[in-house]
């Protein structure tokens, strides 16, 4: 390995990208962004760019990327993040997961470096069994309007392990649960700034179907950890990088409507198709194997998540800031 460890991150202006440049430079590795900046921001990387070590390149995954040189670790993150992006571009986001992956273990190998993919509990589907293992196999609708990033993420994963399979590229998969943290973008349709926003409006919840589905949300940084233990790690199988701690939708709102102090009222809307019931992480093999733990409560993470809305809701660039102060 070079004196100064070379790390490529796709996706590095989303939430998770961000914090996890912002980190990987802070231990002083040179980190090369790329990212086409459709869903993420330029502005989430105004405090990365005056670091001489961090270099940005505006580019979609889905091409073959530019000489980048060699590089020590690759972490792919870039994928359109949440139903209301994907559902709206539903070849590029397939796209992502499957040519963005391709490309991205191609540098890996030529680099012979560490292959990081960021995998999803959306892997799982509906699941039928509960909490999620990573050896339960899945329940998936291939052709529902979902599956564009369920099943794009599966081929991903089955690319990567051919690549270890084939190649004997140095592959580990994280599947990560639901994350939140400062930095979302407001208008990501995903449920954490939906509810802040409409809460701190003063606008009712907005509820698809009856609010008892669930999910385990994991707040940024812990996944951010998670990432850089795996990235560290020599671990090859996939691995759930997620907080166990399950909660209703509706659980969520009446937190979040605590947090803010707002609207308690809720409108319910007709449930999304295919939308899991239920999801919730086991992460024995993190604790494990990366000896990794979430360690920021729901009621923590979002009251910090709240706080950062409050005062960067409406103001990008000033946001950027604030998410690198959150960082420190
Ligand atoms: N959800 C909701 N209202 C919203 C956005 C989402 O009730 O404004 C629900 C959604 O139907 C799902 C859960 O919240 O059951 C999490 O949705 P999100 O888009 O955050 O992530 P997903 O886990 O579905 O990818």
């Amino acid at each position: 390995m070079r004196e100064r460890q070379r790390v490529l991150v796709t996706g590095g202006a989303g939430l998770i990208g961000h914090r996890l440049c912002t980190r990987l430079l802070a231990r002083g590795a040179q980190v090369v962004c790329v990212d086409d900046l459709s869903t993420g921001s330029e502005a989430n990387l105004t405090d990365l760019c005056d670091d001489d070590g961090f270099t940005l390149i505006r580019h979609d995954v889905v091409d073959p990327l530019p000489a980048l040189g060699a590089v020590d670790l690759v972490f792919h993150l870039a994928c359109p993040p949440s139903p209301e992006y994907y559902l709206g571009r539903p070849v590029h986001t397939i796209r992502c997961a499957s040519e963005g992956t391709r490309n991205t273990l191609e540098v890996a190998r030529r680099s012979g470096a560490r292959y990081v993919l960021a995998s999803t509990s959306e892997v799982y589907g509906d699941p039928a069994q509960h909490p999620q293992v990573e050896s339960y196999w899945g329940n998936v609708n291939s052709v529902g309007p979902r599956s564009v990033y369920d099943e794009g993420k599966r081929y991903a994963e089955a690319l990567t392990m051919a690549y270890a399979r084939e190649y004997g590229t140095d592959t580990s998969i994280a599947r990560i649960f639901n994350t939140y943290g400062p930095g979302m973008r407001v208008d990501d349709g995903r449920v954490v700034p939906a509810f802040i926003d409409a809460a701190l409006d003063g606008r009712p919840l907005t509820v698809f179907g009856d609010g008892t589905q669930t999910r385990s949300l994991c707040y940024v940084d812990d996944t951010v950890d998670g990432l850089m233990a795996l990235g560290d790690s020599s671990w090859r199988d996939p691995v759930n990088i997620g907080n166990p701690h399950e909660m209703t939708v509706l659980d969520l709102a009446e937190i979040i409507v605590d947090a803010t102090g707002g609207s308690r009222s809720v409108e319910h809307h007709p449930a999304r198709v295919d939308d899991p019931v239920r999801r919730c992480p086991d992460i024995g093999v993190a604790r494990r194997e990366l000896k990794w733990t979430p360690r920021v409560s729901a009621e923590e993470g979002l009251r910090r998540t709240v706080s950062w809305f409050v005062g960067n809701r409406r103001h990008p660039v000033a946001a950027a800031r604030a998410v690198a102060d959150h960082a420190v």
